[in-house]
């Protein structure tokens, strides 16, 4: 089906290196709904929502980031806030009664934008497993 195209898809996609639309969204050249932002991350709504709410929480510099796979000693810091950053975001947008973090690595996860993000979904039942 449709699900089934659009993950074999965003499976083909590889992490090059090269800039993101992420990079035009950091830099507000796209629009985007911005739900919280700090000196070091941007959270925004995902324009494809996959759940009532739908939030990416990204790293405003990827510096080598560009997955989750690729990240060094010196990429702890910003990392724990990325995931400090996904609790305020659930927090403010009031997903008390549960909330999901996810984070796609890599082709076989359907990760289609190389440049590190989390997934923060909620605002109804959530299934175990996912796809
Ligand atoms: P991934 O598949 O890499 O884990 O997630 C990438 C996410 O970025 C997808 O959920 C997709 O909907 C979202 N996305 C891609 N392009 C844009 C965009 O231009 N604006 C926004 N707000 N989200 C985007």
């Amino acid at each position: 089906g449709n699900e089934e195209a659009a993950a074999k898809a965003a499976a083909k996609i590889a992490d090059t290196g090269a800039p993101t639309i992420f990079d035009k969204i950091i830099a507000k050249e796209i629009p985007s709904t911005i739900v919280y932002e700090d000196d070091k991350v941007l959270a925004f709504q995902d324009v494809n929502p996959q759940a009532p709410v739908h939030i990416l929480v990204i790293p405003k510099m990827r510096d080598g980031l560009t997955q989750l796979g690729k990240a060094e000693p010196r990429h702890a810091e910003v990392l724990g806030h990325l995931l400090f950053a996904a609790k305020l975001v659930a927090e403010k947008e009031g997903i008390v009664d549960g909330f999901r973090v996810v984070i796609n690595n890599g082709p076989e996860a359907c990760q289609s934008v190389y440049h590190l993000h989390l997934h923060v979904l909620g605002g109804r039942q959530l299934k175990w497993p996912p796809g």
